[in-house]
């Protein structure tokens, strides 16, 4: 029979994880008959009691897998350990908060079965959530697809279902900066979405605070764009017209100066950005470290 990890990343979930548990095992019992089917929690550091709950759970049953990190790695970085950790035919990521409804697992592998190698999660509408996540999240797919030659879909997480096929080609891309949602479409296979609508957290608060959607919406544009390292080209000719119009117009030249400087630095930042990316794979650090691992 074939077999399906189902991978849930999880940072301070007490809880949810009932909860959870308790939804995946429908969805076990469910596929039963067709899929041999494993959980794969992946605890990323937590600091309540989520390892405890886990662990428990792994004794319990022996389909439930858990991978321990020495601390806190990020979410990314915890579904990558998953993939990497898994061998089974079929994988699903999901959140561990029942934001993603975990019945439509069931509805991404039929729709595998029709020849498509990733199956993703879209979502429909968001609710509660602030109106500032809504519109960042509306403008950023928006803007990483006009900046990328690549179809990342939009309003898509990390919620799908991949074939080991696909999950081999992830294994062998070792970026430390990674933004899984773009680098699945990148390896190519057919795809196809789910339609869903996303629900309120079970329990707890986003961890997905201001400074980490910037530094994933980061990853999505400077890891598969060299767009604003061009843009630096551009920016140069139009300083250039600015110098023409303060020779014409002298009380131009303060602003013109200032206006200079800022796009210099504007300039340096992209520079940055992406000389960061490199120093970062430059040291071959390993992406995390696993502390323990139960009935794998
Ligand atoms: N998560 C994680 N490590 C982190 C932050 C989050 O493993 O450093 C997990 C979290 O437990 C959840 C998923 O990643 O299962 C998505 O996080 P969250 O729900 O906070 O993000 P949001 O849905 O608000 O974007
Ligand atoms: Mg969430």
């Amino acid at each position: 029979m074939n077999t399906l990890d189902i991978i849930v990343p999880v940072y301070n979930e007490e809880d949810c994880l009932d909860e959870i548990v308790s939804r995946l095992d429908k969805v076990r019992n469910n596929l039963s008959d067709r899929l041999d089917v494993s959980f794969l929690f992946v605890n990323d550091g937590s600091k309540d009691s989520s390892f405890d709950i886990l662990k428990r759970f792994s004794e319990e049953n022996s389909y439930v897998k858990v991978i321990n990190f020495s601390r806190n790695f990020g979410h990314q970085i915890a579904v990558t350990a998953g993939i990497e950790n898994s061998n089974a035919d079929y994988i699903a990521i999901i959140d561990a908060d029942l934001q993603d409804p975990p019945e439509l697992i069931v509805d991404m592998y039929n729709k595998s079965l029709e020849g498509f190698d990733i199956v993703y999660g879209k979502r429909k509408k968001r609710q509660n959530e602030t109106a500032f996540k809504k519109v960042t999240a509306f403008g950023f797919y928006r803007v990483l697809n006009g900046l990328c030659n690549l179809e990342i879909p939009a309003d898509t997480g990390d919620f799908r279902l991949i074939t080991k096929k696909v999950a081999d080609v992830l294994k062998s891309m070792p970026e430390h900066n990674r933004f899984i949602r773009g680098m699945v479409p990148w390896v190519g296979f057919k795809s196809a979405p789910i339609e869903f609508d996303r629900d309120e957290r079970f329990a707890g608060e986003t961890h997905y605070p201001l400074k980490a959607m910037l530094k994933l919406a980061g990853n999505g544009i400077f890891s598969f764009s060299l767009k604003p390292l061009q843009a630096i080209y551009y920016l140069s000719l139009f300083m250039f017209l600015f110098a023409i119009a303060a020779l014409i117009r002298l009380n131009m030249l303060t602003f013109a100066i200032f206006f200079a400087a800022s796009v210099q630095l504007l300039g340096l930042g992209f520079a940055g950005s992406y000389i960061g990316r490199i120093y970062d794979e430059a040291k071959h650090r390993p992406l995390y470290i696993i502390k323990d691992k139960y009935n794998i």
